[in-house]
């Protein structure tokens, strides 16, 4: 596996080759989540570029990037065991050679003002910019995103196609801690305790699945679900259910639609994120 940080020798490497490319974009300290899109890319394409990049411009909380979790030699080690082909790992002046603050705007539309879009002001346009640019470096023909950021999927997708970018996006399954906590770097800053206590996230999304699969109504479970994860010492943010395709809102569940359950929660400081297809 190489290890590269400049564009240059990215492209002096990459320009050589034809074919499939799989890539996988991730901001590092991986897991098995992140490990399981690299195995599916390394399974599915004859050369797998993971680039480690973590972007300040996607976070709208300094303090959530100050603490961001680094493990570069641990990284490096299990990509090697997963198969990657090439590591990239730029400096933020390789990826932003004007400068973080240029202003470059994309068009997200409806999906920057719903759940993350409205919580987190100003992070789908860093993710827009970032995974623009990396796409521009390594140009792949095939994507591997995790579920597990579901409303990052869907404004990954409509990227692709708003620029035209010749590129296919793989979504990938959520890998779950026993507990069914889903896997994540920011699960590094949770104590023990706490890494029980979030457990609580996905155990209340299967719950108001459940009840909605019985037909009740989603008002009351969400309420009891909001509530459960208030007692249980979680800061819940928002807790909706939305048209899979296109994250509009459902006040109640509508069997004619695909949908899924989204979540957000803070527990000791970190902001959880989660979902579950109904
Ligand atoms: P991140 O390093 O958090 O930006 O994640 C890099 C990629 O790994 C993204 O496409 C994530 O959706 C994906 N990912 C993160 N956690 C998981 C998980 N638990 N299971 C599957 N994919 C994941």
């Amino acid at each position: 596996m190489l290890i590269l940080k400049r564009l240059s020798d990215l492209r002096r490497v990459l320009d050589a080759r034809s074919g499939r490319i799989g890539f996988v974009p991730t901001m590092g300290a991986l897991h098995e989540g992140h490990l399981s899109l690299v195995r599916r890319s390394v399974e599915e394409n004859p050369f797998t570029v993971v680039s480690i990049f973590v972007n300040p411009t996607q976070f709208n909380d300094k303090c959530d990037f100050d603490l961001y979790p680094s493990t570069p030699a641990r990284d490096a080690e299990g990509l090697l065991a997963a198969g990657a082909d090439i590591l990239y790992m730029p400096e933020v002046s390789e990826m932003y050679p004007n400068g973080t603050s240029t202003g470059e705007q994309y068009p997200i539309g409806y999906l920057d003002t719903v759940l993350d879009g409205a919580f987190r002001p100003g992070h789908f346009n860093g993710v827009s910019l970032i995974v623009h640019r990396l796409l521009m470096h390594v140009k792949p023909t095939h994507l591997y995103m995790g579920e597990k950021d579901f409303q990052q999927c869907l404004v990954v997708k409509q990227l692709i196609g708003q620029q035209q970018l010749p590129v296919e996006l793989i979504i990938c399954p959520t890998l779950r801690e026993a507990g069914g906590l889903a896997m994540s770097s920011r699960n590094e800053r949770l104590s023990a305790e706490a890494r029980e206590t979030a457990s609580a996230i996905y155990r209340n999304l299967q719950v108001v699945k459940e009840g909605l699969n019985r037909g009740e109504e989603f008002s009351a479970l969400q309420q009891q679900a909001l509530q459960a994860l208030q007692e249980a010492g979680l800061e819940p943010e928002y807790l909706q259910l939305a048209d899979a395709l296109t994250l509009e809102l459902l006040p109640a569940a509508d069997p004619q639609r695909p949908m899924v359950l989204l979540i957000a929660a803070r527990l000791e400081g970190v902001r959880l994120i989660d979902n579950l297809r109904v």
